[in-house]
């Protein structure tokens, strides 16, 4: 027998149409492009989403077509991703941080048939336009002013075209599993892969993700989203704030330190979310300057593991609360997040630590277990390692034109590539990337516990671990650190900083030091190139 409850789609649009009505005053803030600090509502975001919808279909786009932005967070970049969902076509999130080459991979195996783009983007756009065949039209999303610098032929002017059309647009009224949006992983095997969203699974994240034990979003908060659009879809938060009737603050192109603090003190924004570097630049300037936070309550740190120093930095000398999550790409993007439970919040500080370092329990929508190779499911003891799998409505079934094939496992788990252990309380601790992980003598070393701890030292700005060849014990890890400006460091004094907080045999059998530690486009540790670099070095 089926429910009698009135079939009401989970369609996305529905969102922005909610903000509207009942928080249509509520402001999102931008720091644009241009420089000059924007103020708008969710009343006018919907009504020029509307308008950009109209605009969209006179250029002939129809459901299930690919609408590219490469952009950073500002009000214009969730009228574009509005103004593309509503009518049913699939907003595809560019990362500018690729290389130019992956991008136009990326722009012709979706088949985008217009970018909108900022104007910093417009060169690295006019430089490849000839290698996109499929693409009709670029939007650059300024005035006409912004457009007279602009040296793309062709290229229209976004708010040319929210003047143009009108607002009186039907929005949804399709199936609640029609795409919605679509996002590549960076790919550090292989070509990248896209992970293609529903509506229904936007949504179901959504309300997931507002819940107190996970992000508790509410009308009352001003969010402050680092984490880029680009970068699976700044972890929901451009759905969940107007869901919610938050205020939003976008901060544009300034990512450094100063910028985030002066917006954030500015317009008083209580959460944020980001990436550890982004964190770790923030401290570092609020020292340097003496700067205090005095709006800030909690940030949601995730994309790499946390480092100690930052969760106690922001606790101890600001008074923020931080709080780990894990997710990815494939997840929409959120798989775990360490909020405390009944037994852990009864810990004092110190012990609690332990938890927040840890990146956390699913919340209701994540199904989650960790196997061995050969699939049998680990212990939950939090020392047994395994391979890291998740099942539910917001993770991946199978890539986007069926790359990679079939990814799921008997049971309907997608192996995230992550090995991890889980504790008693039920708390995942990310111990690596299945392939970065250390083979010690046919026993797994983590080699972000360690970086971690590394990343801790006075003296240390970055620090990765990596396994290098040993004719014994196949594989034994190395610490390279970067050094911070003007300090110089030994191998000993590291290793020295390490003795008893990591087990004996975890000892890295040497340090090296190195200028400079890449990250990849999604701001994590580039182990691969790091690999790459060191192909040549040979243990002491
Ligand atoms: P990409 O793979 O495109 O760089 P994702 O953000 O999808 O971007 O990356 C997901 C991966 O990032 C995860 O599988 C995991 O390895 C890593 N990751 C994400 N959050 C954390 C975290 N809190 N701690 C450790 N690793 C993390």
């Amino acid at each position: 027998m089926l429910g009698l409850m009135q079939n009401w789609p989970l369609t996305v649009d529905r969102i922005l149409d909610h903000a509207k009505a009942w928080h249509g005053d509520r402001e999102v803030v931008t720091r644009s492009v241009e420089g000059p600090i924007v103020r708008t509502t969710w009343a006018q975001i919907h009504e020029r989403a509307k308008r950009l919808s109209n605009a969209l279909k006179g250029m002939g786009i129809r459901q299930g077509d690919r609408v590219a932005t490469l952009a950073w967070n500002t009000g214009r970049h969730i009228e574009a991703w509005y103004g593309i969902m509503g009518i049913g076509a699939v907003c595809h999130t560019l990362n500018p941080r690729l290389f130019a080459e992956q991008l136009c991979y990326i722009i012709n195996h979706a088949e985008d048939r217009i970018i909108f783009t900022d104007l910093t983007f417009v060169p690295l756009l006019a430089e490849n336009r000839s290698k996109l065949p499929t693409v009709m039209h670029v939007v650059v999303m300024t005035d006409r002013e912004g457009m007279k610098g602009v040296n793309l032929p062709g290229a229209l002017c976004f708010e040319d075209l929210v003047e143009q059309n009108s607002p009186d647009c039907h929005w949804g009224g399709f199936d609640e599993n029609t795409a919605a949006g679509l996002c590549y992983t960076s790919g550090t095997t292989g070509n990248p892969k896209g992970v293609l969203y529903s509506h229904r699974s936007n949504f179901l994240h959504t309300i997931i993700t507002m819940q107190r034990d996970v992000m508790d979003l509410g009308a009352t908060e001003t969010v402050l989203p680092v984490v880029p659009m680009f970068h699976a879809n700044a972890w929901g938060l451009a759905l969940s704030c107007p869901a919610a009737g938050a205020k939003m603050v976008m901060p544009g192109q300034k990512l450094d330190g100063a910028s985030i603090h002066e917006l954030i003190e500015m317009e008083g924004v209580t959460f944020s979310a980001a990436v550890p570097t982004v964190w770790q630049m923030l401290l570092t300037h609020l020292r340097e300057t003496k700067g205090q936070l005095t709006t800030l309550k909690r940030v949601v740190i995730g994309g790499s593991a946390v480092p100690e120093a930052i969760v106690r930095g922001f606790r101890d000398e600001y008074g923020v609360d931080v709080t780990h999550a894990w997710g990815m790409t494939e997840l929409s993007p959120l798989g775990t997040i360490a909020a405390p439970n009944a037994a852990i919040a009864a810990m004092d500080a110190e012990a609690q630590l332990k938890s927040k370092l840890k990146q956390g329990r699913p919340p209701l929508g994540i199904e989650m277990k960790l196997t061995d190779d050969a699939g049998a499911r680990q212990p939950h003891d939090g020392t047994t390692f395994g391979r890291l799998k998740v099942k539910g409505p917001f993770v991946v079934g199978e890539y986007f034109k069926g790359e990679g094939g079939e990814v799921l496992d008997e049971d309907g788990f997608f192996d995230t590539g992550d090995v991890a252990t889980i504790d008693e309380h039920g708390f995942m601790q990310i111990t690596d990337r299945a392939k970065d992980v250390i083979k010690s003598g046919g026993e797994w070393i983590s080699s972000i516990e360690i970086e971690n701890i590394a990343m801790g030292h006075p003296k240390a700005a970055n620090a990765a671990v990596i396994g290098a060849a040993h004719p014994k014990w196949d594989e034994r890890p190395v610490l390279l650190v970067k050094l911070r400006e003007g300090e110089t460091g030994t191998k000993e004094e590291f290793l020295a900083f390490l003795e008893g907080k990591i087990a004996k045999w975890w000892t890295p059998d040497d340090v090296v030091f190195v200028d400079d530690i890449p990250l990849g486009a999604t701001g994590k540790i580039d182990k691969k190139l790091i690999r790459e670099r060191m192909k040549d070095y040979v243990l002491p």
